[in-house]
C-alpha cells in the first residue's frame, strides 16, 4: 500500500513537473510573427545613389542582383503589435517615408512607435525623391521624372508589404545571438592632410552580428534577422549595376541554405565604416558569403530565448547643430574627403545671405523592449561606431542591439571625438536642411537612449545607473 501512495505521488510529482516544464516551454511560444517580402528592383533604368561620379551621371546599366524590401510584425501574448521593414535602398529620408508612415498607420492602425523602417544603405541602388525641385541636381528631367516614379511605385509597395504581414500572423518562438563580420574595417585613416577616406585597421569598428531567429513552435526556421554595422560599399562610384551589395548577397545566401526562411538586414553604427577589401561585384559576393555563413554556423547553436512583453517607444529629440562655424570647422571641412567640401561652400553661402542656422535638427529615437530579454535601441541617420560604446555605458552592454540608419536618414550623426578630429563624417545633414551638429549632440542623442530604457524598463538600466 505504502509503495503504491509511493507511486501515486511520484505520479502526480513528475506530472507537475511536466506541466511546468510545459509552461515554461509556452512563455517561448507567446509570440505570433507576421511575414512578407516584396521585390523593389527598379524596372526602368533609373539613377544611383550614393555617389557623385561622373559614371553615375547615367542610368544604371544592368541588374546584379533584385532589391528587396522585407517586413516582420512581432504580436506579444497581450496583442501588442510592432512592425520592422528592412530595405535595400540608400536611406530613407523624411519626405519619402512621411507619407508611407501614415498609409500604414491608416491602413493597419499601428502607431508611430510600433513602426520601424530601416535602410541598409547599399550604394548601389536608386535615387529617391518625390520632389522635383529636391531632384534637381539630376539635372535631366527625364531622370527625374523617372526617378519620383520609381519612388511612388516604391512607397505603395512598402505599404501594402506592411498591410500583408500584419495579415500573416503566425505562432512563433524568438531567440537570439551574436556572431561576428570580419570584413567590417574602420574607414578613418589619419594623413598628414588629416583624416581622409581610407582604411585604419587600428580603430573601433563594431563588428558584432547580432541575430534574431524566429521559428515556427515544432522549430522550423522561418526568419533570420541580421545585423551588421558597415556601410554597404564594396561597390564604388564606377559600378553600374544595381545589387544590395554584401547585405543583399547575405540575404540571399541565407534564403538559399534554409528554404522557405526570410532573411531580413538591419543597418548598425557604421557610419564610419566600410567593407574591407571594396570595389567589385566579386568582393560583394564574398562579403555576403562571409556573413551568410557566419550566420548560418551560429543558427547551429542554441541561441538565447526572447520572451515579451513587447514595449514600444518613440520619442522626437533636437539634436543641436553648431549656429556659428568657426574657422576650425571650415579648416576641417575643407580637409576632408569628396563632397564635404561642398558642405564647407554651402554653409558659407548660407551665412553670406544672412541666413539664421538652424539650432538643432528635428528627429526620432525609438526603443523596443522584448521582456527582460532584449533592448532593440533604433537610431536615426548615418552613426558613427562610437555611439554603441557609450549607449553600452549609460544602460549597460548586455542583451542589447543598436541599430542606426532607421527612421530619417538625414545625413552624418557624429560623436564629440569625430568632430574633434574632422574627416568626412563631421559632414552633418546632406538631406532636410543644411548644419554641421554641436558636440554636444553626443550627450543628447545618449541621454534620450536613457530615458527610453529607463521607461521600457530595461533592467539594466537599473543595475546600470546604482553601480
Ligand atoms: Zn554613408
Amino acid at each position: 500500500m505504502i509503495t503504491r501512495r509511493f507511486q501515486l505521488l511520484l505520479i502526480v510529482v513528475v506530472a507537475s513537473f511536466c506541466v511546468s516544464m510545459v509552461s515554461a516551454d509556452d512563455q517561448q511560444y507567446e509570440w505570433k510573427v507576421g511575414l512578407a517580402t516584396v521585390k523593389i528592383t527598379p524596372a526602368e533604368p533609373v539613377r544611383m545613389a550614393g555617389y557623385g561620379s561622373k559614371e553615375r551621371e547615367q542610368p544604371f546599366d544592368s541588374v546584379a542582383a533584385d532589391l528587396f524590401a522585407k517586413a516582420m510584425v512581432f504580436e506579444d501574448a497581450k496583442g501588442h503589435q510592432s512592425l520592422l521593414i528592412t530595405t535595400d535602398l540608400i536611406g530613407l529620408t523624411d519626405a519619402v517615408l512621411e507619407p508611407i508612415y501614415r498609409r500604414i498607420t491608416e491602413k493597419t492602425g499601428l502607431g508611430r512607435d510600433q513602426i520601424l523602417i530601416n535602410s541598409s544603405h547599399t550604394h548601389t541602388g536608386p535615387v529617391l525623391g518625390l520632389d522635383a525641385n529636391q531632384l534637381e541636381y539630376l539635372k535631366n528631367p527625364a531622370h527625374i521624372e523617372a526617378t519620383i516614379r520609381y519612388t511612388r511605385g516604391l512607397s505603395d509597395g512598402i505599404v501594402d508589404l506592411a498591410v500583408e504581414a500584419t495579415n500573416k500572423l503566425e505562432s512563433a518562438r524568438l531567440s537570439w545571438g551574436v556572431c561576428v563580420a570580419t570584413f567590417v574595417m574602420n574607414r578613418r585613416e589619419f594623413t598628414e592632410r588629416g583624416v581622409r577616406l581610407g582604411v585604419n585597421a587600428r580603430a573601433m569598428a563594431d563588428r558584432s552580428v547580432p541575430i534574431l531567429k524566429i521559428e515556427s513552435p515544432k522549430g522550423k526556421l522561418r526568419c533570420v534577422l541580421i545585423g551588421t554595422a558597415c556601410h554597404n560599399t564594396t561597390l564604388r562610384g564606377q559600378a553600374m549595376q544595381i545589387s544590395g551589395d554584401y547585405a543583399g548577397y547575405a540575404q540571399q545566401y541565407v534564403e538559399k541554405q534554409f528554404e522557405s526562411a526570410q532573411a531580413m538586414f538591419m543597418q548598425g553604427c557604421g557610419g564610419d565604416a566600410d567593407p574591407f577589401p571594396h570595389g567589385s561585384e566579386g568582393l560583394a559576393r564574398i562579403h555576403g558569403m562571409t556573413l551568410g555563413k557566419e550566420v548560418e554556423r551560429v543558427l547551429e547553436t542554441d541561441l538565447t530565448p526572447v520572451r515579451g512583453p513587447l514595449t514600444t517607444l518613440l520619442e522626437p529629440v533636437a539634436l543641436p547643430l553648431q549656429q556659428e562655424i568657426s574657422k576650425e570647422t571650415y579648416d576641417k571641412l575643407e580637409r576632408a574627403s569628396g563632397s564635404t567640401r561642398n558642405v564647407a561652400s554651402n554653409l558659407r553661402e548660407a551665412l553670406k545671405s544672412d541666413t539664421q542656422l538652424p539650432a538643432s535638427y528635428k528627429s526620432r529615437i525609438g526603443l523596443w523592449q522584448f521582456g527582460e530579454d532584449l533592448t532593440l535601441v533604433s537610431l536615426p541617420g548615418e552613426v558613427v561606431v562610437d555611439y554603441v560604446g557609450l549607449i553600452e555605458e549609460a544602460i549597460g552592454p548586455r542583451k542589447l542591439w543598436v541599430s542606426a540608419y532607421n527612421h530619417d536618414v538625414f545625413g552624418y550623426l557624429p560623436s564629440a571625438r569625430v568632430l574633434r578630429e574632422g574627416g568626412y563624417e563631421m559632414r552633418g545633414i546632406y538631406s532636410g536642411g543644411i548644419g554641421i551638429f554641436s558636440p554636444d549632440v553626443e550627450r543628447v542623442v545618449v541621454e534620450k537612449v536613457h530615458a527610453l530604457a529607463a521607461k521600457a524598463g530595461r533592467p539594466d538600466v537599473k543595475i546600470h545607473t546604482q553601480q
